[in-house]
């Protein structure tokens, strides 16, 4: 039987892309013969979980895994409260802030809304807007960056979202906390922003939308424990929003979208600020010794205030992207995301981001 399930799909589904993480490391080592592949394509931390994260996980294992976890995660919420001051009600956790994302489409976006983002940003906010059959509508970049004036002349009557990634993926371009809260002032009251800080920790001054959740009901800050926290194979992340946003989200959320390794480990990763401060000073030294490198072999790269950065390699991104594979080094390339010459890298180790460089050169050479 052969059916055509293409035209059966939600129309919004129908012109989605699926987002491609790429091959598990073991299947390209088997493909390409090589044994010691550096991965430094999906902004995770080198260092790995700290400490305290690892052995609460091990704990919440030898705990028993015929548990349902906690389905309000009352534990890792009640610590996230106390970090940022704000009560248990404005938080709702998620299965990594990609979940968090689509629980704010699902709960905000219908056919007839649009939900407002800038050229460069996050893969994920087309998806979970279009997958609704709500109107992705993508203002230009200014220097690779949000240009924030055109975000807020895009808002109609039917924008029922607005993205910003600070610091964003794939750019690494920043916002400043006065321009942005300037923003949030001014956006009419019926558009949620959604400040997505999931690089906010390598942002080092400490600025952070967060601070400002009291201050605005449309303002809903994520989070995530994928990155600098380095927890992104547990999935978690979480809003902070108003209580009534919070409340929507939680409606829509599946039961238990946490598990419970998940839970044990995010909440003993937010004591562990030595892990944090030890990630965050080893990506500022990597980062540093990367550019020094982009110079000496005359590209540009745009500055970052992530864990990663995109380079231009000032031609096509693809084969390079192939060619570093073959040489058993992975980044990303970045043309999905309207960036064909730039491949964007992770801040790996030193020995991992010597390997990037010495392996760029050869391909560039070639
Ligand atoms: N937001 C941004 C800007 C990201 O780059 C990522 C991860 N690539 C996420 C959100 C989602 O991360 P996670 O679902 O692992 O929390």
């Amino acid at each position: 039987m052969s059916c055509d399930f293409l035209a059966l799909a939600a129309p919004g589904v129908r012109g989605l892309h699926p987002y491609q993480p790429g091959k598990p490391i073991e299947e390209l080592e088997r493909e390409l013969g090589i044994r010691d592949i550096v991965k430094l394509a999906s902004n995770e931390n080198p260092l790995g979980a700290g400490p305290l994260a690892r052995e609460a996980a091990s704990r919440a294992l030898a705990a028993g895994l015929q548990w349902y976890p906690d389905g309000n995660g009352f534990t890792l919420k009640q610590k996230i409260a106390a970090r940022h001051g704000l009560e248990m009600d404005r938080i709702t956790l998620g299965n990594g802030s990609n979940d968090v994302l689509e629980l704010l489409a699902r709960a905000f976006l219908t056919p007839e809304h649009e939900s407002v983002f800038s050229a460069h940003a996050f893969a994920v906010y087309p998806i979970v807007t279009q997958a609704i059959g709500a109107r992705a509508v993508v203002t230009p970049a200014l220097d690779w960056g949000h240009d924030l004036e055109a975000m807020a002349a895009a808002i109609t009557p039917a924008t029922r979202l607005v993205f910003i990634a600070n610091p964003n993926n794939p750019t690494g371009t920043w916002l400043g906390a006065d321009a942005l809260e300037r923003f949030v002032a001014g956006v009419p009251e019926q558009v949620i922003v959604v400040v997505d800080e999931a690089y906010t920790e390598y942002l080092e001054g400490g600025e952070s939308a967060a601070d400002w959740v009291g201050r605005y009901p449309n303002l809903v800050v994520t989070r995530t424990f994928s990155k600098a926290y380095g927890l992104a194979g547990l999935r978690v992340g979480y809003a902070l929003s108003h209580p009534k946003v919070a409340d929507l989200l939680n409606r829509v959320r599946q039961p238990f979208n946490v598990n419970s390794v998940a839970l044990a480990a995010a909440a003993a990763a937010l004591d562990d600020r030595e892990h944090i401060a030890r990630s965050v000073a080893l990506n500022r030294d990597g980062m540093a010794w990367l550019e020094g490198e982009f110079r000496r072999l005359g590209l540009a790269w745009i500055p970052s205030k992530g864990n990663f950065i995109s380079v231009d390699t000032d031609r096509p991104a693809g084969p390079l992207f192939e060619a570093l594979l073959r040489e058993g080094v992975i980044v990303r390339p970045v043309g999905g995301y309207g960036m064909p010459n730039h491949l964007r890298v992770t801040i790996g180790l030193p020995e991992e981001n010597r390997r990037f460089i010495r392996a760029l050169e050869k391909v560039l050479g070639s």
